[in-house]
């Protein structure tokens, strides 16, 4: 595979069982990138049973099989190339923690597909992604309008379906420009990599088509630094080593950083990236770097790296959207979950309710009101019960995303409208 390609982070939503994972399967397959040993093996085994040609089944049984095992060929993580780009498939949902990685941008992705079944059709999960993937500013949407063989490749069935997706996007105020419509069957491979003969009323592109005409990234390398900490190892021979992945900005030797909300700050002497000191790291690199002057205990997870002279914000207070995805009952000013923004995890009060949104337009409904429950938007006031690093979703979005979590489970999410700094 060609690392010299641009890279694309790419999302798999919709509802489960839709077929994301025979989608990813099927492109893994289509573009040579499952192993050759895992074809051949599965060759072998389909033509001594004389089934020939049906290499895919078998290589998604066993894709199957290994993650029950728990020996994972994981659709997530997955990678493959195309003529334009080098895909990374990020994380998919279904897997734990899946709607919290994508909102604090532990998984951010640059576009998604979109798979809908087309004898299903639009259902809760497919609202729930779509209204995410528009929060989170994903760029464009292909939309999969999977298991066509089900339904006898029908035109007029598959018009339902793309009106009803239509529809949801519409909804939520994402652009239907940006969203293409590809009639598919990822389990038979009709429109995934060649034009399939079964819908010959379809002229449109093919799903790989498709994502070799996606816009390429264009990665946040103007803004200011915001390096959030993940873990702080102590080395020997370096001494005290931040990890963590660059959201925006540039990280050089020689600059003069602030770790914040620790409020403690130095001269970056050494960055390291996959096992090798570089001068310089950018937007998406991992990287483990050392700080003069910066001991282990002085930097903590949840810390954002940031330039001295333009330091990450500490929230005194902040106001937000937020909107709830999940809560057996009700939620009332008071109410103190945990906030999971970047690689911090925060106890915050919600400290007053201003004023309930229409979810899809934004637009004020209600002023104060007493209490927010399931499928309402809000916009909140917040108090951090310790210091948190967090940044207004207009200036640095990478960094203005939260999910609020309780009870083990996502129950809310938000972005962040303004700042009222600590002093
Ligand atoms: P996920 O939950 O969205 O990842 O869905 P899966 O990929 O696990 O698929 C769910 C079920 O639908 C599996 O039994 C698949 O074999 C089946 N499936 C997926 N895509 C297709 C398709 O294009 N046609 C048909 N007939 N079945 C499919």
């Amino acid at each position: 595979m060609s690392e010299d390609k641009p890279h694309q982070n790419l999302a798999i939503i919709g509802h489960v069982d839709h077929g994301k994972s025979t989608l990813v399967g099927r492109l893994l397959y289509e573009t040579g990138s499952v192993p050759e040993h895992v074809i051949e093996q599965h060759k072998e085994e389909a033509e001594e049973k004389g089934k020939g040609g049906f290499e895919f089944a078998y290589v998604m049984d066993n894709l199957a099989e290994e993650r029950e095992r728990g020996v994972t060929i994981d659709i997530a993580h997955q990678e493959f190339d195309t003529d334009e780009y080098f895909f990374t498939i990020v994380d998919c949902p279904g897997h734990r923690d899946f709607v919290k990685n994508m909102i604090t941008g532990a998984s951010q992705a640059d576009n998604a597909v979109l798979v809908v079944a087309a004898d299903d059709g639009v259902q809760p999960q497919t609202q729930e992604h779509v209204f995410l993937a528009r929060t989170l500013g994903i760029g464009e949407m292909i939309v999969a309008i999977n298991k066509m063989d089900l339904v006898d490749y029908e035109e007029s069935r598959y018009n339902e379906a793309v009106e009803e997706v239509k529809d949801l996007l519409n909804q939520v105020r994402f652009d239907t420009e940006n969203a293409k419509f590809i009639p598919v069957s990822a389990f038979e491979g009709d429109n995934i990599a060649s034009e399939s003969e079964n819908t010959d009323w379809y002229d449109g592109e093919i799903l790989l088509e498709a994502l070799n005409a996606l816009p390429e990234p264009e990665p946040p390398t103007d803004a200011p630094l915001r390096l959030p900490i993940q873990d702080v190892y102590t080395i020997s021979g370096i001494g005290t080593v931040p990890v963590g992945r660059v959201e925006t900005g540039m990280l050089n030797t020689g600059d003069n950083v602030s770790f914040q909300p620790s409020d403690v700050g130095g001269e970056v002497k050494t960055i390291e990236m996959h096992h090798e000191e570089v001068p310089q790291a950018g937007p998406g690199d991992n990287v483990g770097f050392n700080v003069r002057g910066i001991g282990q205990d002085d930097i903590r997870r949840g810390d954002v790296c940031g330039p001295a002279d333009d330091p990450p914000s500490v929230a005194e207070t902040f106001q937000a959207r937020i909107v709830v995805m999940q809560h057996p009952s009700v939620i009332t000013a008071g109410y103190t979950p945990v906030f999971h923004a970047h690689t911090s995890q925060v106890a915050c009060t919600i400290e007053s309710i201003d004023q309930k949104i229409d979810p899809a337009t934004g637009e004020a409904e209600e002023e104060n009101p007493d209490f927010i429950q399931n499928g309402d938007a809000a916009v909140v006031t917040i108090r951090p019960q310790k210091p948190l690093s967090i940044e207004s979703a207009n200036e640095i979005p990478e960094l203005g995303s939260f999910a609020i979590r309780d009870m083990g489970q996502t129950i809310a999410a938000g972005q962040v409208m303004s700042v009222n700094e600590r002093e």
